[in-house]
């Protein structure tokens, strides 16, 4: 395993990181036992960053995780989020005032059977008001940092010019974006990796899969993208399949060389991914099938979707 440093946090966090929203049944059912299988062997093949949410399963990946990571918490860096609580058609789906992030952190602890995590996210901001976030909830979440709940600071989101702006004037320690860096769409080196270096802020990149676009299984059905986009995600399966390599490996592998984020998030419940993603980190891809791959996504390439508030999507 690699690791690389994680801003200013000084974490030296692996460059695989653990997705748990698949021990919530985000994509489908999972089985308890072997899920419990891969965190235990992430672990013993060098993983060390850990992240999760309540939203996940709400609360079930949560529960999970905690109880796999039962004797071993201290071997890992662990990140969980507040203010995305459920569906975002359900009424209290999303709540970024800082009581309720104040209870949620004691209720994640709980759940996570530890006494603090690495790292507190407010989860998708664009779902929020801006000046909300920058004035009360990451307020709140730094007095839950000097209580010693958390040692950082982060925000998630899909949209990558509200994370920058929050960022810059909320100021935060990382910044996770997910399906914005991975043969598809590439735009989070343009819009974030600049502002992150000069700021001395970590970036996490998560969903390499494209939440399973760029797998043999393809797409869950609540996939956002646009059939386009699953479309030209299939050209690549075949592409990887005619070269008789696995696309989750060239997936991998292609966001793991870029370098300015520290670790890759891949959500994993099943102890064969596990091992296959760490596997992948010693593949060599071939150049001319990158050259293809490229040619063949050019005419979706940096396409994404809407996601919260109108005023907040790029
Ligand atoms: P992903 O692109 O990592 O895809 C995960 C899916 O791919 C799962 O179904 C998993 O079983 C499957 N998979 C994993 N390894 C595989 C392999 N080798 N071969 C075939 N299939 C494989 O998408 P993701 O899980 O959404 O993203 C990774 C993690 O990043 C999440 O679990 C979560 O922790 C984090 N994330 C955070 C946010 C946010 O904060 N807003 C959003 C998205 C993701």
């Amino acid at each position: 395993m690699k690791y690389r440093t994680l801003g200013k946090t000084g974490m030296e966090v692996s460059v695989v990181g653990y997705g748990a929203s698949p021990l919530g049944n985000e994509f489908g059912e999972t089985d308890v036992a072997e899920g419990v299988r891969a965190v235990h062997c992430a672990i013993d093949l060098g993983i060390n960053y850990f992240d999760v949410s309540p939203y996940y399963g709400r609360t079930l990946a949560e529960e999970r995780l905690g109880r796999a990571l039962e004797g071993r918490r201290d071997r890992v860096y662990l990140a969980t989020k507040c203010g995305r609580y459920g569906a975002p058609e359900d009424e209290g789906g999303f709540d970024f005032s800082p009581q309720r992030v104040t209870k949620s952190i004691d209720e994640s602890l709980d759940r996570l059977k530890t006494d603090y995590v690495d790292i507190l996210q407010v989860h998708d901001i664009e779902f929020g008001d801006r000046e909300q976030i920058i004035n009360e909830t990451l307020p709140a979440l730094r007095k839950i940092q000097e209580a010693g709940k958390c040692r950082f600071v982060g925000i998630t989101g899909l949209p990558l010019k509200v994370l920058r702006d929050v960022a810059s004037r909320g100021g935060v320690d990382t910044i996770l974006s997910y399906c914005r860096y991975n043969l598809m769409i590439t735009d989070m080196a343009d819009v974030l990796a600049p502002f992150c270096r000069e700021r001395g802020v970590g970036l996490i990149n998560a969903s390499p899969l494209h939440m399973r676009i760029l797998s043999e299984k393809g797409a869950p059905d609540w996939h956002p993208a646009s059939q386009e986009v699953k479309q030209a995600g299939g050209k690549v399966v075949q592409l990887c399949e005619k070269r008789g390599v696995s696309v989750a490996d060239v997936a991998l592998k292609f966001c793991v060389d870029y370098a300015y984020a520290a670790t890759t998030l891949v959500g994993m419940s099943k102890q064969r991914h596990v091992e296959q993603n760490v596997a992948a980190l010693e593949i060599t891809v071939p150049s001319d099938l990158l050259g293809q791959i490229e040619q063949s996504v050019e005419p979706v390439k940096n396409r994404t979707w809407p996601s919260g508030r109108p005023e907040n999507n790029d």
